[in-house]
């Protein structure tokens, strides 16, 4: 019996169902459900909210979102071997899971829940960042969640959260902040992990702002982002070059020098160069 809820501690669990970590799933197990609990709090209250959690392994995230006080946690894992542990935990909290059995980068996360909407998840390193990509680029804005807390590893969440001029500052952080309100909520060393990984981690929390904080069309935004920070040694009139053939002229008028480098270029000016593009 836990601290948290009357069932096995998460050593137990995983002897008994033969979980032994795997490098290729990124399997790095959070084993103390105190902190599993501390983490499903960063995210808010979570009373008559659903969950989306992907990778839920043996269970100890899950356990801190129920005990948390979610509505339903919908947990997407890929290791077939951790099916029988979840579902332990789905017999303990009847009707709050839901196990969906496969990976996360080809199911439609978004049709899963009903209601209010959380994303949290002790993602496994190897898809973080296209899974976070992908839920911050959907179809439609608003998003179908209202906040994302996400483990990464230490430099990645540095980046979500980077400002202008840093050396973490680049695509991420213009695609993270563009649309939403993030903060880095707890940094976990390797220990906390098992087995250890080389890195240390954060949790980062976002939060879904309803509006963009600039008008830009989105696929014009990322694209000259993208650009920008492909070479982020290069001036923006060169990077910039087959964007536009006055494209010199185009970046002064978005406040750009077109000698600076995109690492220099916050987000309102990167803005205002995407709405002069799109209405030339
Ligand atoms: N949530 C657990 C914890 O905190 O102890 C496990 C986290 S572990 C870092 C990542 C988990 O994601 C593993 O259980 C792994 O099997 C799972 N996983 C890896 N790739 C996945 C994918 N593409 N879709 C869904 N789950 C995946």
């Amino acid at each position: 019996m836990s601290a948290i809820d009357d069932l096995p501690p998460l050593r137990t669990v995983i002897a008994e169902h033969g979980l032994s970590a795997r490098k290729s799933l990124g399997q790095n197990f959070l084993l103390d459900l105190n902190l599993t609990a501390k983490i499903a709090r960063s995210a808010g209250n979570l009373e008559g909210v659903d969950v989306i959690e992907v990778g839920p392994g043996p269970g100890g995230l899950t356990r801190g979102l129920l005990a948390e006080g979610a509505r339903k946690v919908f947990a997407i894992e890929k290791d077939v071997r951790c099916i029988a542990a979840l579902e332990e935990i789905a017999q303990v909290y009847p009707g709050r899971v839901e196990i969906v059995e496969g990976d996360a980068l080809e199911i439609n996360l978004a049709r899963l829940s009903c209601g209010p909407t959380k994303v949290v998840s002790n993602l496994p390193y190897n898809v973080g960042t296209e899974l976070l990509t992908r839920w911050l680029d959907p179809v439609v804005w608003p998003p179908y969640w209202t906040s994302l807390t996400l483990m990464f590893q230490k430099e990645v969440a540095q980046r979500i959260v980077a400002e202008p001029g840093t050396k973490s500052y680049g695509r991420l952080s213009i695609l993270s902040q563009w649309r939403t309100t993030s903060r880095i909520a707890m940094e976990l060393p390797p220990e906390a992990f098992t087995p250890p990984p080389k890195v240390r981690s954060s949790v980062v929390h976002l939060e879904a702002l309803k509006e963009p904080k600039f008008e830009a069309n989105n696929k014009r935004l990322f694209d000259l982002v993208a650009r920008g920070f492909n070479q982020r040694r290069k001036m923006l009139r060169a990077s910039l070059k087959s964007v536009a053939p006055d494209i010199e002229e185009k970046l002064l008028s978005a406040g750009i020098k077109p000698t600076d480098r995109a690492e220099t270029v916050d987000l309102e000016r990167f803005c205002a160069l995407a709405r002069i593009l799109e209405s030339s």
